[in-house]
């Protein structure tokens, strides 16, 4: 399953406004201003949106200020993500005050787990819509200006968008990601997504792979097949009735060209099977990176929080994983201080995390949230400084374990795709290797443009970046 409490966030993107028409010549009669919060799914699903009032005649502001409609889609993973759109809200209170016309809706996570009571704890909100509800906006924009609060937070168990092109906001031309499911079946004890997204539905196989071919025939050379837990894809097609796996769907898309990068997030350890490491391994253009989620170390934890699988389990799949791919990257996500954690149980997560030797992961201190099965069986006992310093001593282990993974890659040489300019310097250029590692290596004699293959020699390290040179195209 998708990890959600521990969810694969870029901090550096929360809160991210988008405009992707910034040369479109149509005038548009109003104007739609979208920020988004949360992971990667939030993101995409903000591109849905664009689509859905783009085609209703809306344009895309980057100035709320322009904007006829604000919308906020949201996130519930913790509680300091729902306090920074409710301080958001109150600055667009003033707005609103000025121009009474203005709509203020809250999309996502957020709509989702509050429904109506948003109406009422959130007074200018005018519109509520869940991450199932997005073809109904235009109709709820029509009642909000006829001045009723629009709600539709309905979950449905066949919505997948298939058919909507996204529209690419923010991009850089050269990565994208593609939905491919969405919703979630595990229950983990401490998490808020089987509540606010729903239950699992695979896209059709068909429009996933439309998608990936206008992409690729539009100069991208990257996707990333998203989901909350991709790995239980599974679609069924009409024409045939052959199911399709996620084994069979990478391989569906890495034949696309082999120039096509592919990568998927986000797996659950259970369900990523031989048939896709097997996969993975046969197709060069399906990166070697993996984010397999632990959560803790500890057998008895990892059963309270429902993760279905034990601390030696998950061990071997590290094991598996590396057998068939022993260049293949490992993440992780880990949750300091569940309810009743022992010392021995952190040790445990210490314990793993130095057997799988993860390049990097997303570390955090459990946070309590409302309506999850954790929050109704158990008591959140851990106190907050004991929380703090195990989530500090992990941290401090990852730190260390990723300086170690890059310092290893120095000497090495990797196929780097550009992405584009470094952001620390104009004259060098920015790319990932197949493990997913960031790459800064100079322009040289400025031949190459985002998009390119490169071969790049390592020559040094930090604990998140490798430096180096090109050698070879
Ligand atoms: S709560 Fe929603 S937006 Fe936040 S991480 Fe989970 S699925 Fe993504």
């Amino acid at each position: 399953m998708f990890d959600t409490a521990t969810k694969v966030h870029d901090e550096t993107r929360q809160g991210e406004a988008f405009a992707p028409f910034v040369n479109d010549p149509i005038e548009y009669k109003r104007h739609f201003y979208i920020e988004s919060y949360g992971c990667q799914m939030n993101f995409s699903d903000s591109e849905i949106v664009a689509s859905i009032l783009n085609e209703e005649g809306f344009g895309a502001t980057r100035n709320f200020e322009q904007a006829d409609i604000i919308l906020l889609n949201t996130c519930s993973i913790r509680e300091k993500a729902e306090q920074t759109v409710r301080k958001r809200l109150t600055e667009f209170r003033k707005l609103k005050k000025q121009n009474p016309s203005l709509l203020v809706g809250v999309l996502g996570c957020m709509a989702e787990r509050l429904k109506a009571k948003f109406l009422e704890e959130e007074k200018l909100v005018d519109l509520v819509v869940g991450p199932d509800a997005y073809r109904t906006l235009p109709k709820l924009i029509t009642e909000a200006d006829g001045g009723q609060k629009a709600v539709n937070v309905l979950l449905s168990r066949e919505e997948t968008y298939a058919d909507i092109s996204p529209i690419r906001l923010n991009s850089n031309g050269i990565t994208a990601f593609v939905s491919i499911m969405r919703g979630c079946n595990n229950m983990c004890s401490f998490c808020v997504v089987p509540f606010t997204r729903g239950r699992e539905r695979s896209r059709d196989v068909v429009s996933i792979i439309k998608e990936c071919q206008d992409l690729f025939d539009n100069g991208y050379k990257e996707v990333t097949l998203l989901g909350q837990n991709v790995d239980s894809y599974y679609f069924t097609p009409e024409a045939d009735g052959k199911p399709v796996t996620f084994a069979n769907l990478l391989e569906m898309v890495a034949q696309i060209s082999p120039l096509l990068r592919v990568r998927f997030s986000t797996s659950h350890p259970k369900d990523i099977t031989d048939d896709v490491l097997y996969t993975m391994a046969k197709y060069e253009n399906i990166c070697r990176y993996i984010h397999l989620p632990l959560q803790s170390g500890s057998t008895r934890v990892l059963q309270m929080m429902n993760r279905t699988y034990t601390k030696e389990w998950y061990m071997a799949k590290v094991d598996r994983i590396r057998e068939i791919m022993p260049d293949c990257g490992i993440s992780s996500d880990v949750i300091a201080g569940f309810c009743t954690e022992t010392e021995e149980d952190h040790q445990e997560t210490l314990q793993v995390m130095e057997y799988a030797k993860y390049d990097m992961s997303y570390m955090f201190f459990y946070s309590e949230r409302p309506g999850t099965l954790a929050q109704r069986r158990y008591e959140d006992d851990i106190p907050e400084e004991v929380k703090k310093r195990r989530l500090q001593e992990i941290v401090t282990l990852q730190n260390k374990l990723s300086v170690d993974s890059y310092k290893n890659d120095i000497g090495s040489t990797f196929k780097v795709l550009i992405e584009g300019t470094s952001k620390r310097s104009d004259n060098d250029w920015m790319g990932r290797n197949s493990q997913n590692k960031v790459v800064v290596f100079s322009k040289g004699d400025n031949s190459y443009q985002p998009g390119d293959y490169v071969w790049v020699k390592v020559n040094e390290s930090t604990q998140a970046t490798l430096l180096g040179e090109i050698v070879k195209a």
